[in-house]
């Protein structure tokens, strides 16, 4: 990924999607906003106890760094499903209810998603100009959300998987991400090779590697390229915002994904 900053506000976009002009994307990160602890500083996260006038101040923050109006951006209340969304014009300022992915294939709609371990997921279709911002922790990857993606994609916009460029962001890495039997049987139905995503740690504990699970269900459906972080947000607490590692106290960081308006 490359690390970018406008205006002291830090954030990452990915190589492959870095030719694109027409696209607007990042991932920010906790750096560069203004909650304090345990938010410190730029969370996006409306639902988990932080001062609401530093969480807008934080939305402005990015919608600034991107030259975004916050009537340009569609956002979700997040609920670790796999409904997909798609959206257009008329949704700009809009929180989708109860939905993890966000599609559209409208310029000048920027989907804005938010994240502390789970994983950002971004699709491009440059062919059609669709694009796609998802969610997955193991709730969604066992729901398949990110195959759900590609399938909307298809259906709403046309889209040819082979040509859709991924991107998959920083989350809760392999090295961090203990779970029981109980995620495991429901992540391996969702898998075709899943003995690569839950490393055995003995007992009845596995690891589960998110990033390596969604890799397996967008090649699935016919997505070959993919940019994969090597990013763990429980390691990196000073860059990321992690539920496990912070134990449910902290914020959430940002993704944005749109297409800009043609002039
Ligand atoms: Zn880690």
């Amino acid at each position: 990924m490359i690390h970018q900053e406008q205006n002291g506000v830090p954030y990452y976009t990915f190589e492959a999607l870095g030719d694109y002009e027409e696209i607007v994307h990042a991932i920010f990160t906790r750096l560069g906003g203004v909650s304090g602890p345990p938010f410190v500083g730029l969370n996006v996260g409306r639902l988990v106890g932080d001062d609401l006038a530093a969480v807008e101040t934080n939305h402005r923050l990015i919608y600034r760094t991107l030259g975004l109006s916050s009537r340009q951006v569609v956002t979700a209340r997040q609920v670790h499903g796999d409904c997909v969304a798609i959206v257009s014009a008329d949704d700009g300022g809009r929180v989708v209810p109860a939905t993890d992915a966000l599609v559209t294939g409208t310029g000048g709609v920027n989907l804005m998603l938010r994240y502390a371990d789970c994983l950002p997921i971004f699709l491009y279709d440059p062919e059609r100009r669709a694009v796609g911002l998802g969610h997955a922790g193991w709730r969604g990857t066992a729901a398949g959300v990110a195959r759900r993606m590609v399938s909307m994609m298809a259906e709403c916009s046309g889209s040819n998987p082979s040509r859709i460029i991924a991107g998959l962001g920083p989350a809760i890495g392999p090295c961090c991400y203990q779970v029981g039997p109980e995620v495991v049987q429901m992540v391996k139905p969702a898998l075709e090779d899943w003995e690569r995503a839950l490393h055995h740690l003995g007992g009845n504990d596995f690891s589960l590697d998110l990033r390596e699970a969604n890799r397996q269900q967008l090649m699935q459906t016919g997505v070959r390229g993919i940019e994969i972080s090597d990013m763990c947000t429980a390691c990196h607490t000073d860059e990321f915002f992690s539920h496990r590692a912070e134990r449910g106290a902290t914020g959430r960081f940002a993704a944005v994904m749109g297409i800009r308006e043609s002039r």
